[in-house]
């Protein structure tokens, strides 16, 4: 081939080297022409490029190349593999075992089958997304979701934006820029690693003065602390953690009417957006928004990806004046929602409409709500594909276990679960975690007394095959 081989090579190499077809010359044969009619040129090139210098390499590292390898049948097999790998998309389905519900690294909850036919009514064609239908002049793409959501929480006003971690930047911003906003030590919370309260205050231009202690805030505290130069009382529901024994926290409703006395908003951060009594399903009953604007909050924040199980979205609600102002905010610009977001975000919130049917109409809610006896039925199941699957070569059992929400939404309560139990004799839990992401369809596990655990409340049934295929392949390495 045209490349001189690399310095220090001897005359076996060099001849091995040489007899590596030029790629221009490749291409042209009868062999890779027809993958030239298939993929385009550009593709077939790299992909031969690719193939033409591994084997170089192996050549210069191994000193010897099969004659076989450099057939151009055994090139063109090799070529059409490489491009197969090449346009595979890192960014695919995955199975996910793990009994984390509301897995951040999975794309959170999936998304209901109405989201998803909303969502591909909406990027099919055209849309309706921000037109006045009488006019046909440029209208208000929040309109479609305002109504729904203040029929939902009992707010008079509702703005959507990117993210929740938006929603407390842009409320923030709007509401005290340039002015200060009273906190409770206890509130000053970290949401996973780039969200702290304190930057975010900083970054929204609000100057934070911090009231009460780690574990206690009395009302008194909020009281004596505000100023000429107060415009915001914050407060950040600590939905990733809880604190126990000597606490005190002043509700919403308790300090509402503080707020209104001293004629300041009252802005309260919820995060994980609890549209449902979860004490139903005999889980830690969360604040939920309607409860937030009901005890008088002027603002809530909440996302769209948590306990709502939408896409990733946050929403404001609350008085009509200041969610006008967050709307002028030129932020707002940079953090509207696209028209998929918005369709699948308006498909999921009507389902709150009828609660009672969320288990049915909500993959979020059937898993959380799927009962113990019918976990143990579908474990079984899967144990007995899982072992015919890997046979003498590992132990398989069914038993009990915990599932957990997951995105720091109902931290203080795992959720029972039943789980199929896998240790292989040859291959770690480790490894077989990690054949099983990088099998076709990714199945994600997680690992627990040496054992690779699959969680029946985060799998689907259609998804047992995926499994198992996994499972083939990890044995095949
Ligand atoms: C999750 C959360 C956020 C961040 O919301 P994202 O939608 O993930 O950006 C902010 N505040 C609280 C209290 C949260 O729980």
């Amino acid at each position: 081939m045209g490349k001189a081989p690399a310095a220090g090579c001897d005359d076996a190499v060099t001849g091995l080297l040489r007899n590596l077809p030029a790629v221009g010359i490749l291409l042209e044969s009868e062999e890779i022409r027809s993958l030239t009619g298939q993929f385009p040129r550009r593709v077939v090139l790299d992909a031969a490029r690719e193939v033409i210098e591994e084997l170089r390499q192996r050549a210069i590292k191994e000193r010897s190349i099969g004659e076989q390898d450099v057939t151009l049948s055994s090139l063109a097999d090799s070529i059409l593999r490489r491009i197969e790998i090449n346009s595979q998309s890192t960014f695919k389905r995955a199975v996910n075992a793990t009994g984390v519900l509301l897995h951040t690294g999975l794309g959170r909850a999936p998304l209901a089958p109405a989201a998803q036919k909303a969502l591909h009514e909406a990027v099919l064609r055209y849309s309706t997304l921000a037109v006045d239908l009488d006019t046909g002049a440029r209208g208000d793409r929040n309109s479609h979701i305002a109504g729904v959501l203040r029929g939902l929480t009992g707010a008079g006003s509702a703005l959507v934006v990117n993210n929740n971690s938006a929603a407390v930047l842009l409320a923030l911003n709007t509401l005290a820029d340039g002015q200060e906003a009273i906190i409770s030590r206890g509130e000053l919370v970290e949401i996973g690693g780039m969200f702290r309260i304190p930057d975010v205050m900083r970054r929204a231009g609000v100057t934070m003065v911090e009231v009460g202690t780690t574990n206690r805030t009395h009302l008194d505290d909020y009281r004596n602390a505000i100023t000429d130069r107060t415009a915001l009382i914050v407060k950040v529901h600590p939905s990733n953690f809880r604190v126990e024994g000597f606490v005190k926290e002043i509700s919403v409703s308790d300090l509402a009417p503080l707020c209104h006395e001293k004629n300041l908003p009252l802005l309260y951060d919820l995060g994980s957006g609890a549209m449902v009594d979860f004490h139903q399903w005999n889980l830690p009953p969360e604040p939920t928004v309607q409860e937030a604007v009901a005890g008088g909050a002027d603002i809530v924040t909440f996302s769209g990806d948590k306990l709502i199980g939408g896409p990733q979205s946050g929403m404001l609600v609350g008085k009509g004046e200041l969610i006008d102002r967050c709307k002028k905010n030129p932020l707002m610009r940079a953090i509207r929602p696209d028209k998929m977001t918005l369709s699948a975000l308006l498909a999921t919130l009507r389902l709150f409409q009828d609660p009672e049917l969320l288990p049915e109409t909500h993959p979020l809610y059937t898993m959380l709500t799927q009962p113990m006896d019918l976990l143990e039925k579908r474990a079984g199941r899967l144990a007995g594909m899982i072992e015919r699957v890997v046979g003498e070569k590992g132990k398989v059992l069914v038993q009990k276990s915990f599932s957990v929400m997951g995105s720091g939404s109902l931290p203080a309560r795992p959720i029972p679960s039943w789980v199929v139990a896998l240790k292989m004799n040859d291959i770690s839990p480790e490894n077989v975690g990690k054949l099983l992401r990088h099998a076709d369809n990714p199945v994600f596990t997680r690992i627990e007394d040496k054992n690779v655990m699959f969680d029946l409340r985060t799998i689907f049934d259609d998804e047992f095959d995926f499994v198992c295929k996994g499972l083939v392949y990890s044995m095949s390495i």
